[in-house]
């Protein structure tokens, strides 16, 4: 059966307004009944997976939003869609060497994530890359392909070496790259001592600065990576050593998210050049190895912006090659295998948190009756007199003057002179008059500076039933943009002006910076919220470092998460293939040290001493114990 067939028609121009095409990397559309659906072969014509559909789906097992939804076949194809264009841009250039893609695991560490990668990754061979011990232990245990690289990054203390050398023993290609020049003394000695057959890499520290936010991964002050004297030394170390022969790699990195190809070009041709001076010194070094930044689209603009990129995958496919090409034939060197770390481009746009709209909060949402009452006091009289004379030429006139009578009425008030039910009135006036010059711009063809501000002022809030911190914390830390839609209602048009704000009690857990037509705006066009139907909305591409950085600020824990299969044959083209419960109140309790055993024992007492006093009936008494502990139990979201 093709799903595309039976769920009717995709209607791709609907979703203009959330920009899907461009940051969407042609797996997500909207289908007739105005859902957005995934397409996990990115065509029209495949498997097509509603949104509402999972949720619905979700919710019939009793799985409450908010909910990470994870598609893997998104993950696999971003894994093949990486190694079969660097393959297509290596044959066609005639380039000698071949591919080995590496997962960096600090993108996303999570088992099925990485199981997920590994497995559509064998028939390419691609790796695991480590940057601590732990992260180490699981590459050994989970990948068991020994064709495949292993490299290992991060500073090393002689335990994170051994554990290295003990790869080699298994037969797997562990390669340790030196990111700090006493690395050396450590690898040798240690090989030396358990008889290992070390395969080292080093990580030079190139001049070129990276832009963007993580320019600070390379250039003089950088953390990580040797300068060009500390490689000669090494190299020389290394010789008296007599272990040349197990210098396999270089390795750089210029930082996450390369906005510029410019950037990724400067650095092949420094890296490149290093590369070919240690073959011509007879060094059979063989791998090179670009690190990660390859970049992800959030905001589809194709710019160099932060939160985009100005080159397609088969562009820095084609740079990287073509550049070690041109410096190897220059220079007669044989060409290297490949090596890149990409972590964001392959796992980004795999997963998605989806949540529900709990209210909107909207100051004018509740006015009070403005009737006129015998010696009330000017300025109420004052604004009611504004909004009777509003007209669309004196609008910015009224504007200035009400801003001048609402900030008069609160000094008013603090002085005793107006009274509560006054200032109410003015209140409901102000918002009155806000609300038609905000209807009266809507005709204007020039909006006066002054009255911008009314687009934000007339802005509702919707409050959204998750935590900025857990689930999207780099909107908060370094102002990255995800896009963010509702997953329904599209084929309507969005009619409100919103943010959105979290359920914490944290003024900075909100998002004030979304996607708009050209550049980014304050507000995202929402529909209007339905008394009696949920409103869903999803925040996009979190994949890559978000699902693993949440913190646990007001106690909010880790989501429910849901991993979702493509399946042509299901009539709703998918299944669920696992559930992960989301943190419960008395685990997340428990890491802060907490004892929630003791704490239901605790309450328990407060109740006996209630029943004994004859305040609380035995029966009620039980009821109110289980309610606690059934919280405890709970999630940490609100149930709605
Ligand atoms: C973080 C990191 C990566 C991953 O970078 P992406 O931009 O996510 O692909 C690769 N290599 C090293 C050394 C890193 O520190």
């Amino acid at each position: 059966m093709k799903g595309g067939e039976q769920q009717g028609r995709v209607l791709q121009n609907i979703i203009k307004p959330y920009n899907v095409d461009s940051w969407g990397s042609g797996y997500f559309g909207v289908n007739e009944r105005g859902h957005l659906c995934v397409l996990p072969d990115k065509r029209l014509d495949g498997p097509i997976i509603d949104f509402i559909q999972v949720i619905k789906e979700i919710q019939e097992q009793g799985i409450p939003l908010p909910t990470v939804i994870r598609f893997h076949d998104i993950l696999r194809s971003q894994v093949q869609l990486l190694n079969t264009t660097f393959a297509e841009v290596i044959s066609e250039h005639g380039y000698q060497g071949r591919f080995y893609g590496v997962y960096p695991i600090k993108v996303n560490q999570m088992r099925e994530v990485v199981e997920e990668i590994i497995d559509a990754g064998h028939p390419f061979d691609h790796g695991l890359e480590a940057g601590s011990k732990s992260e180490l232990l699981a590459c050994l245990a989970y990948n068991e392909n020994s064709a495949s690289l292993t490299v290992l990054n991060g500073y090393k203390d002689e335990e994170y070496i051994r554990l290295a050398l003990l790869g080699r023993k298994l037969g797997r290609k562990v390669i340790i790259v030196v990111e700090k020049f006493s690395e050396f003394d450590l690898i040798i000695r240690l090989s030396k001592e358990m008889q290992a057959d070390p395969l080292i890499g080093i990580r030079t520290k190139l001049a070129v600065k990276g832009s963007g936010r993580w320019a600070g991964s390379s250039g003089d002050r950088a953390k990580f990576g040797l300068t060009c004297s500390e490689i000669v030394a090494g190299v020389e170390l290394l010789r008296q050593n007599g272990m040349t022969n197990c210098l396999k790699l270089l390795h750089f990195h210029v930082g996450s998210q390369i906005p510029d190809i410019r950037i990724v070009k400067e650095a092949i041709t420094e890296a490149g050049r290093i590369y070919v001076n240690l073959a011509q010194s007879g060094i059979a070094i063989d791998y090179f190895d670009v690190g990660g930044g390859l970049g992800v689209d959030y905001d589809g603009s194709r710019s160099t912006g932060d939160s985009s990129r100005n080159y397609t995958l088969r562009e820095y496919a084609a740079d990287i090659v073509s550049g070690l090409q041109q410096l190897c034939d220059e220079t007669g060197v044989t060409h290297p295998h490949i090596v890149s770390e990409s972590g964001r481009y392959i796992t980004a746009h795999h997963s998605c948190v989806i949540t529900n709209v709990i209210s909107s909060l909207h100051q004018a949402s509740n006015s009070c009756s403005t009737t006129v009452d015998e010696g009330e006091h000017i300025l109420l009289t004052n604004m009611r007199e504004a909004a009777e004379s509003l007209n669309q030429t004196n609008c910015q006139e009224i504007f200035n003057d009400i801003q001048q009578y609402k900030d008069e009425t609160i000094v008013a008030f603090r002085l005793g002179v107006i009274c509560l039910v006054e200032r109410a009135k003015v209140e409901t006036l102000y918002w009155k008059i806000i609300g038609r010059i905000h209807i009266m711009l809507e005709k204007m063809d020039f909006i006066p500076e002054d009255l911008q501000q009314i687009e934000e002022l007339k802005a509702n809030q919707y409050l959204c039933n998750f935590s900025v911190f857990q689930s999207a914390a780099d909107t908060w830390a370094i102002s990255q943009i995800l896009p963010i839609m509702p997953v329904m209602r599209l084929h309507e048009e969005p009619d409100v002006r919103c943010s959105l704000a979290d359920i914490t009690c944290d003024s900075d857990g909100k998002i004030t910076r979304f996607i708009a037509k050209d550049g980014y705006d304050q507000t995202l066009l929402l529909h209007s919220l339905e008394p009696d139907e949920d409103y869903y909305i999803g925040l996009f591409l979190t994949g890559a470092y978000q699902d693993v950085m949440g913190d646990m600020h007001n106690l909010f824990g880790r989501l429910n998460e849901v991993h979702i299969y493509c399946d042509d044959d299901d009539p709703d083209d998918f299944y669920i293939e696992e559930v992960i419960k989301g943190t419960s109140a008395q685990q997340v309790l428990a890491t802060m040290q907490y004892n929630p055993e003791i704490m239901a024992r605790s309450i328990k007492k407060m109740i006996d001493h209630q029943i004994r006093q004859g305040s609380v009936l035995p029966r009620e008494g039980v009821a109110l114990i289980d309610f606690y502990e059934s919280c405890l139990q709970g999630y940490t979201y609100l149930k709605m």
